[in-house]
């Protein structure tokens, strides 16, 4: 790893780098990163860079919480070393490169709270079990120029919605996305004008879970980047206004067993693939309170927004947080998946696609049989009729998510005790901060942290 390491640097060296961004996210989706320069690379690979464990229990606005027991002073460092076959450099920040790190106790070993390392986990579950998953993230955000408090007030683009023409005055920002994703070594299945004020969306190919989520991080350093060489400014929050559409960050998972892609069927997933989609809606409510995990996230999840309000699954059904893709004649079996619509940017991603893995397999274990799909929004359905086909609102509030999670160990136990002890002391300290504020605030303080 030192040679590779060493490699590297001298490459990024003679390309005119001058730092690494050692990058991670925190239990907020926040990234966080250390640039070290690139002749400390090979050093950081083997020893790591220090920093305090106490980015753990960072909340939404960057305060410390002591209320967790394992990190409850403001004593101890952890290690953050890169995972040097990740390293990318930036095309839109030419004096940098990129790599995400696991995050080692002092002394190199598994330190309980590394995100990354829970999802490696269940990537060798997942192995152990047969099984081979595919995963890729969609990302919704919102451009306004450079500076705008209120993006709302100031969208970066005026529509129509999925218009060629909303993109015109953003062409330069849409060029250069188009050309550092490439440069990055990021691939985009699309990129369009969405339908919320001033909202793009893209999506990145899929590929296997780590990778994903690594992807998921790098996608966001690029995004950032481009809008601020072309004049503007990016908002990934789960919600930029009240009452209008939000940021989904959807995620698509497939998985195969001996290289066949077990969503595929006829029309709908059959036999494991129909149990990991009952797994998936089984444990919804607890994957939700990982995926959507913010305050701002529970004011997404709203019915009739196509975010995923209530818990149920759909062939194609927009509304569905659960929505089956099919293959087909046209796109091949291997087409098929599962998109997650409970996700957006203030999930971990490594932690979300943990849980949904985790709990896709379970499905698959426990031979699930998932109820039949919905066509409609039950979201126009009289509570009597939610009641009776046994459609139940997802957690609404962070109580609500805090409870659903605890009541589920199979999701908590995915994190293991420490990671979840810290998970929950910063939404309770997020909570607390969102219960003395209006709904408006609440939204203002979170455009800028993702
Ligand atoms: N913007 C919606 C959300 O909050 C998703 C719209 C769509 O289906 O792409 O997730
Ligand atoms: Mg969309």
């Amino acid at each position: 790893m030192t040679k590779a390491a060493s490699a590297a640097a001298k490459d990024l060296a003679a390309a005119g780098v001058g730092g690494v961004h050692l990058a991670w996210a925190d239990n907020n989706g926040i990234p966080r990163s250390r640039v070290v320069p690139v002749g400390g690379l090979a050093d950081a690979a083997v020893r790591g860079v220090g920093a305090t464990s106490l980015f753990a229990v960072f909340d939404s606005h960057d305060a410390i919480t002591f209320s967790h027991p394992g990190l409850g002073t403001p004593s101890g460092d952890i290690r953050l070393v890169p995972v040097i076959d990740r390293l990318r450099r930036l095309a839109g920040q030419p004096a940098l490169a990129w790599a995400p790190v696991h995050q080692l106790a002092a002394d190199g070993s598994p330190w309980p709270y590394c995100q990354r390392s829970v999802l490696e986990r269940q990537v060798a579950e997942a192995t152990q079990r047969g099984l081979e998953f595919r995963a890729g993230y969609e990302l919704e955000f919102t451009v306004t120029p450079a500076g705008s408090e209120d993006v709302v007030a100031a969208p970066g683009h005026r529509g129509p919605a999925y218009s060629p023409h909303a993109l015109v005055g953003l062409d330069g920002f849409v060029g250069a996305l188009l050309h550092d994703f490439a440069a990055n070594g990021l691939q985009i299945g699309q990129l369009h004008a969405e339908y919320g004020v001033a909202q793009l969306e893209l999506s990145l190919a899929a590929t296997d879970p780590v990778s994903a989520a690594d992807d998921q991080l790098l996608a966001r350093q690029t995004i950032h980047a481009a809008a601020h060489t072309h004049g503007l400014a990016v908002s990934f929050a789960p919600l930029v206004g009240l009452g209008t559409a939000g940021n989904g960050w959807h995620l698509h998972t497939s998985v195969r067993r001996k290289g066949r892609n077990l969503l595929s069927g006829n029309g709908v997933p059959a036999d494991e693939g129909a149990s990991y989609l009952g797994g998936l809606l089984r444990d919804l409510p607890a994957l939700t309170a990982i995926t959507a995990p913010s305050v701002p996230s529970t004011m997404r999840l709203r019915p009739g927004f196509f975010a995923g309000a209530y818990a149920f699954w759909g062939v194609e059904n927009r509304e569905a947080p659960l929505r089956y893709v099919p293959g087909s004649a046209l796109l091949g079996a291997d087409h098929a998946n599962v998109e997650l619509k409970t996700s957006d940017a203030s999930a971990n991603p490594y932690l979300a696609m943990a849980v949904v893995l985790a709990a896709g397999m379970a499905g698959i274990e426990d031979a699930v049989v998932p109820p039949d799909p919905i066509a409609e929004d039950p979201g126009g359905w009289s509570e009597g009729e939610r009641d009776t086909r046994g459609v139940l609102r997802l957690p609404s509030s962070p109580s609500e998510q805090d409870s659903a999670l605890l009541a589920n160990s199979r999701v908590a136990g995915v994190l293991g005790n420490e990671l979840l002890g810290a998970f929950r002391a910063v939404r309770a300290s997020d909570a607390a901060w969102a219960a003395e504020r209006a709904p408006e605030e609440i939204v203002a303080a979170h455009l800028w942290r993702y």
